[in-house]
């Protein structure tokens, strides 16, 4: 029996296309962009809506004082397309137009983008679509009004026909009210009637690990914004709890939920066990990325071609034109020959970016004589102080080593591909267990760039320890593992992995590295192996067909 693919309208705040299409900001985003061109690639029917951003994620440079500071162009692009549409959205009492925009690029993706910066809008709701995560409290909540909201009324007025609504975090989750609202008003069901349905009708996928992570809004503040529809504020509850939690409600009104890694669902489900009434069960569905955006064309041939000399020498190629980039961006010329470290990160505690210097009596003498060089990159959220302060150490560390050690400003899709198929060695060393997934590691396994990663978010899906990359300490702790205070468990964890790191650094990567050539490009090829098919967004999409979009039987 030939049964019809479901259709899907998908959700998310962000997408990353294109490096200068600046309506993404980090690993979300780029994970919506990699889904839709998939999509597309495949022949199958998802439609992205998202939000047109007017300043997009903020850019940041490095100051003279060493200091990160931001900015905020305005954008305009010549590949939008104009769909003729408007809807109204209710925010504050107000009407507010948003205009609905077709992406015309990238091989025609499906996404719509909704856009309040018009005339009709006044000075202030003109900017609701101003700044992608700027904002907080009722700037984000109208934000996410526009995209929940409006996204499903732009669906009824293009004629999109949709079986599953994907939310694609918790942003979009006023999109379940509005079809909550139709329901009830113009079909006539009751609230339970109209609960029921639309739990049929939607799935959702969790990225956050961290509690703070997942947002909360008061419910006065719902009800002042227009949120809630004409739902009562007990319906709310039941839905979000108090305050009003996006995940909570996104579970609770879900068919099926994910997380993004199968270690990601372990945690997922003890955190969100609690919830009463919540999609049965989490399943698992690990990232993949979009092969033809991430994956060098030299490598895949040189992988097919599979001589030693074919391999070594093309990604000595692509290791070349990485350092051309750095020398372009920061007049530093890096040496080809020796050990290329990259790691970019959003500059966020708990991903420890500076873990690497932590003993200089032990890992300086490597960065002096440029045994290990290493290029960073990533940005602080602009009122994150301590993410900031985190860039600032980091560019001090380029001071202090200024022939092997890089930060590159203003990360963003162009910097992630250099550095992802042009170093030798991806680090990745967060406190577990805090990373979803992590994609940009996947990137790098692709190209033949050997991971150095904490066993944690997809790398314990992936690593085969000393053969196709190492893990950061084979028997993973968390800092559950330790006693004292909190604090106190956090040091130990930290000194224990720092202890780990420098193990395989020194006494496995480097030796590899400089004395048995032969074996790194077995290396590199048995990387490009295991994941090329596994963590690809094809295989990824083909989970998402089989365990969240499929009709429940
Ligand atoms: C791939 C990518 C990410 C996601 O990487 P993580 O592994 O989650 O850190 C974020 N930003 C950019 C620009 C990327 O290219």
């Amino acid at each position: 029996m030939a049964t019809k693919k479901p259709k899907v309208s998908y959700f998310c705040m962000e997408y990353g296309l294109e490096s200068d299409f600046n309506i993404y900001s980090g690993g979300l985003g780029i994970l919506a962009g990699d889904h839709l061109k998939t999509a597309k690639d495949q022949g199958e029917s998802i439609i992205g809506l998202g939000i047109l951003w007017k300043q997009g994620y903020h850019k940041q440079e490095i100051g003279k004082d060493g200091r990160p500071r931001n900015a905020y162009p305005i954008y305009e692009y010549d590949f939008l397309k104009e769909t003729g549409i408007k809807v109204k959205v209710k925010i504050r009492q107000r009407d507010v137009y948003c205009k609905v925009w077709k992406v015309d690029c990238f091989n025609n993706v499906d996404l719509y983008l909704l856009d309040t910066d018009l005339p009709e809008n006044g000075g202030g709701d003109s900017w609701i679509t101003g700044q992608l995560y700027g904002w907080f409290g009722e700037e984000r909540i109208a934000q996410e009004m526009v995209l929940g909201i409006g996204g499903v009324k732009a669906l009824r007025k293009l004629d999109i026909e949709t079986d599953v609504y994907h939310f694609n975090e918790g942003h979009a989750v006023f999109a379940g009210i509005e079809l909550i609202r139709e329901k009830m008003e113009e079909e006539g069901m009751s609230y339970e009637e109209a609960v029921e349905a639309t739990q049929e009708e939607i799935v959702f996928t969790t990225h956050t690990p961290i509690k703070q992570g997942n947002e909360e809004h008061p419910h006065h503040r719902l009800r002042y914004m227009g949120a809630n529809q004409n739902l009562t504020t007990e319906q709310m509850v039941a839905l979000g709890g108090a305050p009003f939690n996006m995940t909570v409600a996104a579970l609770k009104l879900a068919r099926n939920a994910n997380g993004v890694a199968q270690l990601h669902k372990e945690t997922a489900r003890e955190m969100w066990k609690h919830v009463d009434k919540a999609a049965p069960q989490i399943e698992g569905i690990t990232n993949g990325v979009h092969r033809p955006t991430w994956v060098d064309e030299r490598m895949v041939n040189a992988f097919k071609d599979g001589s030693t000399e074919k391999v070594w020498n093309s990604h000595q190629d692509v290791k070349r034109d990485l350092i051309d980039y750095v020398e372009e961006q920061n007049g530093v010329t890096l040496d080809e020959d020796k050990l290329l470290i990259g790691f970019a990160r959003r500059a966020a505690p708990y991903k420890r970016s500076n873990l690497i210097f932590t003993k200089p009596e032990v890992i300086d003498k490597y960065l002096e004589d440029g045994k290990i060089q290493i290029i960073f990159s990533g940005k602080a959220h602009p009122l994150d102080d301590t993410g900031k302060e985190i860039v600032e150490r980091l560019v001090e560390m380029t001071e202090e080593y200024p022939e092997s050690v890089v930060f590159i400003e203003d990360y963003d899709m162009t910097t992630g591909k250099m550095l992802t198929r042009g170093c030798d060695v991806w680090l990745n060393n967060p406190r577990r267990p805090k990373e979803a997934s992590g994609t940009s590691g996947m990137k790098a396994a692709m190209n033949g760039v050997l991971n150095v990663s904490i066993l944690d978010g997809w790398w314990p899906e992936a690593c085969r320890h000393g053969e196709n990359g190492w893990a950061i300490g084979t028997e993973p702790k968390t800092a559950q593992d330790f006693t004292g205070t909190y604090d106190e468990r956090v040091e130990k964890l930290d000194e224990y992995d720092l202890k780990n790191l420098y193990d395989v650094l020194l006494d496995e990567v480097l030796p590899t590295y400089y004395e048995q050539q032969d074996k790194w490009v077995k290396m590199m090829t048995e990387s490009h192996d295991d994941t090329y098919e596994k963590f690809s967004a094809k295989r990824m999409l083909e989970h998402y067909y089989e365990l969240m979009y499929a009709p429940a039987e």
